[in-house]
C-alpha cells in the first residue's frame, strides 16, 4: 500500500538527517481535523528532503509534530535540468506542476528573446509562486524531494553554466533528429539538460548560441507544439529512454 506522504516545508540543509519534525500550515490542519490524527499514530514523513516512517507525538491544529522512527528508501528524482523559457505565466506554472510530477530534478527559467518584456520583468516576482506550486505537484504525486526552481537568467548565462554530459535542444526547426534517437545508447543516470523554447520560438540568434555550446537540436514531430506540450512530451520521452537504458 502507498501511504500518503506528507512533506515538512521546515528545510535546513545543514541540519542533515533529523529525528522529529513537525507539520504546519494547511497539512497540520488536515491532520488534525478531518484525519483525527493522535499520538502514536504512524505516517510517512518527508523531512529534511529524506522519506521516514514517522510517529506522531503531539496534535494540534496549528502544528503536528513526530518523532522520526526510521528512513525509508527514497525515489530519486530524474537527474533532468529543464531550460525552460519564460512563457505566458498560467502556461508557466502549469508546465512546472507537471514537470515536477514527471519527476525534473531541476527548472531554471530563461528569460529569452521573444519572452514578452512584461513576462520577464514580473519574473523575478514570481519566484516564490513557483517555488509553492513545485512544492504542492511534489507533495501530491508523493515525490520526496522538491524540484529546485532557480532563479530566472539569460541563455548565454545558463548555457555557460551548464555541466550535463547530454544537453539536448528542442526545436521545431529540427527536421530528422528525435529526441528518443539522440538519447539511445547513453548512460541512464547521466545529467541531462533540455531546453524549451518560448511561444514565438528561439531566435537564429539564439539557435546558434545553443550550437556553439554543443547542444543537439531534436524534433518532437512535424507538429508546432505549445511550449508547455513540449515540455511534457520531452520529459516522457526522455524517461523512457532512461528507463530503458537501466533494464
Ligand atoms: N516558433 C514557433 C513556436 C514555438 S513553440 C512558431 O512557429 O510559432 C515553443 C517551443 O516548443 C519551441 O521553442 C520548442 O522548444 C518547442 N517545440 C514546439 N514544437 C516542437 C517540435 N515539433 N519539436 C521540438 N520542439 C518543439
Amino acid at each position: 500500500m502507498t501511504r500518503r506522504r506528507w512533506i515538512a516545508d521546515t528545510w535546513s540543509p545543514e541540519s542533515g538527517h533529523p529525528t522529529h519534525t513537525a507539520l504546519t500550515g494547511e497539512q497540520a490542519v488536515h491532520l488534525a481535523r478531518v484525519l483525527r490524527a493522535e499520538p502514536g499514530q504512524v505516517f510517512d514523513v518527508v523531512a529534511n528532503g529524506f522519506l521516514h516512517r514517522a510517529e506522531v507525538s503531539a496534535v494540534s491544529e496549528s502544528e503536528v509534530r513526530f518523532t522520526l522512527l526510521e528512513e525509508l528508501e527514497a525515489d530519486a528524482a530524474l537527474p533532468i535540468h529543464l531550460l525552460l523559457a519564460v512563457f505566458k505565466f498560467d502556461h508557466f506554472e502549469w508546465a512546472i506542476e507537471k514537470a515536477t510530477e514527471l519527476g525534473i530534478a531541476r527548472i531554471t527559467p530563461i528569460l529569452a528573446r521573444r519572452t514578452e518584456k512584461h513576462l520577464a520583468f514580473a519574473a523575478e516576482k514570481r519566484i516564490a509562486r513557483w517555488r509553492r506550486i513545485a512544492l504542492e505537484a511534489a507533495k501530491q504525486s508523493r515525490r520526496t524531494d522538491v524540484p529546485e526552481i532557480a532563479e530566472p537568467t539569460s541563455l548565454a548565462a545558463a548555457l555557460k553554466a551548464e555541466t550535463a554530459p547530454q544537453r539536448i535542444l528542442l526545436s521545431e526547426a529540427e527536421q530528422a533528429v528525435t529526441l528518443a534517437s539522440a538519447l539511445r545508447g547513453q548512460h541512464a543516470d547521466a545529467d541531462l539538460a533540455l531546453a524549451i523554447g518560448p511561444e514565438g520560438g528561439w531566435t537564429a540568434e539564439e539557435m546558434a548560441l545553443f550550437t556553439e555550446h554543443r547542444w543537439t537540436h531534436v524534433t518532437l514531430g512535424p507538429r508546432i507544439l505549445r511550449a508547455e506540450t513540449a515540455a511534457i512530451a520531452a520529459l516522457a520521452i526522455a524517461t523512457a529512454q532512461m528507463q530503458q537504458a537501466t533494464d
